[in-house]
C-alpha cells in the first residue's frame, strides 16, 4: 500500500523521536482530531485513525524496528492488523492516554474494550432562579429520571442464583480478531460488547442490563451569584453504569429570569429612576428599587439628566465570595409633557430671571458632556 502516508509524517516527529515526545505529540493530535470535538467530521476521524496507527506502530519498538526496516508492509508481516477498523478499537487499545486526557469529563463511555467498565451516561436538566435567589443562593428541588443500579440483581444482571460467565465467543477477552482478506482486524466482542462476561439467565426486573429506572428528586445548592447560561455539575449524578462502573454527572443549566427594574453586568446592577426638573436642580431624595426591598437614595442639587449615583456593595455577591457588586442608580430627567396654567405661569416666572440661559457647548456644564464625575 504505497499510497499510506509516511508513520514519522503523519505524527510530525523525527525518525529519532522517543517515547515520551511521540505519546506527547500523539495526545496533541488525538485531542484535535477527537470525534467528540468534530462530530460528523468524515476527514477528522480518518485522520484520528491515521495517526492512531502510525503512534501504534511507533510506540512498538518491535513495529518501529520492521517499519523502519521495511516501510509499511514491515509491521504487518509480524501479525500487526493495520489500522483501525473503528473509533472504538482506539480508544481500547489507547485507553490509558485518553483516560487521563479526558478525566471525569467522560465521552468514552459507550466504548468497551476491557480496560475496566463502561461510565454511565451524563445528564442534563435545568433550574430556574430570579434575581432574588442568585443574590441569596438557593436549595431548588430539580426532578430526573435516571438509570440506577439493579436491586434485584446488584448490577450483574444475572438472576438470583445464577451469575455472569466468561464469553466464549472471546474468551473474556472482550476483543475478537477477524481474518479480512490478508488482514487481521480487532474489535470490540460483539456477544458480550467488550464486557467480557455474558449473563446466561437474566435478572427480571431489569432484563439482564443490570440497570433500572428511577424517578428522583434532588437538592441541588445553588451558590450565590451565579450567572445565567452557567452550569453546575453534580459529580455521579448521572446515570449508573452497568458492571459497576462509574456513574456519569448531572449538569444543572441555570436559567435567570429578567428582572425588569435591573440591568445586570456580572455583579453589578443598574437601574433607571425618573428625577424630575427640580427635583435634578434643588436636589431631592428618591426611591430606588434594590434586590432587598427599596431604598432612599440623596440625589445633590444641580443633577444633570444621565447622573448616576453608585452604591457600594448593593449589587450581587461575587461568586468567589469577595464581596459583592454596586448598584448603579442611573438619573433620567423626565421633561413634563403638559403642564397646568400654575406650573406654566410658574415655569415662565423662572425662564424671566434668568433660568432659560444655557452655557454654550465646550464650556463647564456644557452640553456634550453626558457624565459627571
Ligand atoms: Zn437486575
Ligand atoms: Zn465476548
Amino acid at each position: 500500500m504505497s499510497d499510506k502516508r509516511d508513520y514519522y509524517e503523519i505524527l510530525g516527529v523525527g525518525r529519532d523521536a522517543d517515547a515520551s515526545e511521540l505519546k506527547r505529540v500523539y495526545r496533541k493530535l488525538a485531542l484535535e482530531l477527537h470525534p467528540d470535538r468534530n462530530p460528523g467530521d468524515a476527514d477528522a476521524e480518518r485522520r484520528f485513525k491515521e495517526a492512531s496507527e502510525a503512534y501504534q506502530v511507533l510506540s512498538d519498538p518491535e513495529k518501529r524496528g520492521l517499519y523502519d526496516r521495511f516501510g509499511h508492509d514491515g509491521p504487518r508481516g509480524s501479525g500487526f492488523g493495520g489500522g483501525f477498523a473503528n473509533v472504538g478499537d482506539i480508544f481500547s487499545a489507547f485507553g490509558d492516554i485518553f483516560g487521563d486526557m479526558f478525566g471525569g469529563f467522560g465521552g468514552f463511555g459507550g466504548f468497551g474494550g476491557r480496560r475496566g467498565p463502561a461510565r454511565g451516561a451524563d445528564l442534563r436538566t435545568g433550574v430556574d432562579l430570579t434575581l432574588a435567589e442568585v443574590a441569596q443562593g438557593a436549595d431548588k428541588q430539580v426532578k430526573i429520571r435516571r438509570r440506577i443500579t439493579c436491586k434485584a440483581c446488584g448490577g450483574s444482571g444475572a438472576a438470583a442464583g445464577s451469575g455472569r460467565e466468561r464469553c466464549q465467543q472471546c474468551g473474556g477477552r472482550g476483543q475478537v480478531m477477524h481474518q479480512q482478506g490478508f488482514l487481521m482486524i480487532q474489535t470490540t466482542c460483539p456477544i458480550c460488547r467488550g464486557e467480557g462476561t455474558i449473563v446466561r439467565k437474566p435478572c427480571e426486573a431489569c432484563k439482564g442490563s443490570g440497570l433500572v429506572t428511577s424517578e428522583e428528586s434532588l437538592q441541588v445548592s445553588i451558590p450565590a451569584g451565579v450567572e445565567d447560561g452557567a452550569t453546575l455539575r453534580l459529580s455521579g449524578r448521572g446515570e449508573a453504569a452497568p458492571g459497576g462502573g462509574q456513574p456519569g454527572n448531572l449538569y444543572v443549566n441555570l436559567h435567570i429570569a429578567a428582572d425588569p427594574r435591573f440591568e445586570r453586568d456580572g455583579a453589578d446592577l443598574h437601574t433607571v429612576v425618573p428625577l424630575s426638573f427640580p427635583q435634578a436642580a434643588l436636589g431631592a431624595t428618591v426611591t430606588a428599587p434594590t434586590i432587598g426591598g427599596d431604598i432612599e437614595v440623596s440625589v445633590p442639587p444641580g443633577t444633570q439628566p444621565g447622573d448616576t449615583v453608585n452604591l457600594r456593595g448593593k449589587g450581587l455577591p461575587r461568586l468567589q465570595g469577595r464581596g459583592a457588586g454596586d448598584l448603579i442608580v442611573h438619573l433620567r430627567l423626565v421633561v413634563p409633557r403638559s403642564l397646568s396654567p400654575e406650573q406654566e405661569q410658574a415655569l415662565r416666572g423662572f425662564a424671566a430671571a434668568g433660568g432659560d440661559h444655557v452655557e454654550p457647548p465646550g464650556e463647564r456644564g456644557g452640553f456634550w458632556r453626558r457624565k459627571r464625575k
